[in-house]
């Protein structure tokens, strides 16, 4: 058995208010195994990016993570990384697609200058090396050269969002974040480009932690499955074990608000 990518365990998150503490995340634990694909689902305001911050070490006040919180990646203790440490491990070791990150590109510059930001400050690559490695990166997300100067207004919004993944990928992370990436996109965007991710850390070997409130994609999408309720993890299980026979009450509650599915998950993690 390998170890896992990333490690949480008794995770507690509060916001803290003028009067009273919310506690947005409550003594939460899972594992993402090398390779794998994880899904976190649940209704809005459960949680999710709350977690996927607290990973990255982006979160800001009021957001508090509680004394006994542990989150490791790759045997490292995350939440003890000093700002040195934090560079070198922001797009190294976890990258994050946001919410809206189709529109997280910056408007005035190209393309290739976005990918040279990264490459430069991150690899201190030069311009000429940034160019050839950008290049490379788009062509994993089927999109051609000639984009590399192109302005983000000049591309699709599911070009745009294979950018930012692009992106995201420029330094060999071992986990990739992406919380909703898609959720601005119509379906059959949304599905061709989980299925791109798909391929993609299967040739890369990285991990993703794949959010969303969308249970029937995440199914489609995912090896397992972590169901968030008010803060509360309440049930990890396989994608196939969360579409045919869901452990929690709260998990058949989340499917029966659904309109009915009709056949079985596609190819991928669920199936596999
Ligand atoms: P999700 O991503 O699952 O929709 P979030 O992690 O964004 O949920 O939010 C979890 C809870 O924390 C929600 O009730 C939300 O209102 C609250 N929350 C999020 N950000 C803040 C903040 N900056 N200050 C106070 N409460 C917040
Ligand atoms: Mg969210």
């Amino acid at each position: 058995m390998s170890a896992p990518v990333l490690s949480i365990r008794n995770l507690s998150i509060d916001y803290i208010g003028a009067d009273t503490d919310f506690p947005a995340v409550r003594n939460v634990s899972f594992d993402i195994m090398p390779g794998e694909f994880f899904g976190l689902a649940g209704e809005s305001g459960c949680g999710k990016s709350t977690i996927a911050f607290a990973i990255s070490r982006l979160h800001r006040p009021p957001a508090l993570i509680r004394t006994g919180s542990q989150i490791l990646l790759d045997g490292r203790d995350v939440l003890a990384l000093d700002e040195a440490e934090l560079r070198r491990f922001r797009w190294r070791e976890v990258a994050m697609v946001f919410q809206s990150a189709m529109n997280s590109l910056n408007p005035v510059l190209t393309v290739e200058q976005q990918f040279f930001d990264v490459l430069k400050t991150h690899a201190g690559m030069s311009r000429t090396q940034a160019r050839a490695r950008a290049a490379e990166l788009l062509a994993m997300v089927d999109i051609s050269p000639d984009r590399l100067s192109s302005y983000p207004h000049q591309c699709s919004g599911g070009m745009r969002q294979r950018i930012v993944i692009a992106i995201c990928l420029a330094l060999n992370p071992k986990l990739l974040i992406m919380d909703e990436p898609t959720t601005a996109l119509d379906v059959v965007v949304q599905r061709e480009i989980l299925g791109r991710i798909d391929t993609l850390r299967q040739q890369l070997s990285f991990s993703v932690l794949f959010i969303t409130h969308d249970l029937a994609l995440m199914v489609q999408a995912c090896d397992r499955i972590g169901i968030m309720l008010e803060g509360e993890l309440v049930e990890v299980n396989d994608a196939q074990t969360i579409y045919q026979s869901p452990q929690h009450p709260y998990t058949r509650r989340l499917w029966a608000s659904l309109p009915r599915l009709t056949g079985a998950p596609m190819a991928g993690g669920a199936s596999a």
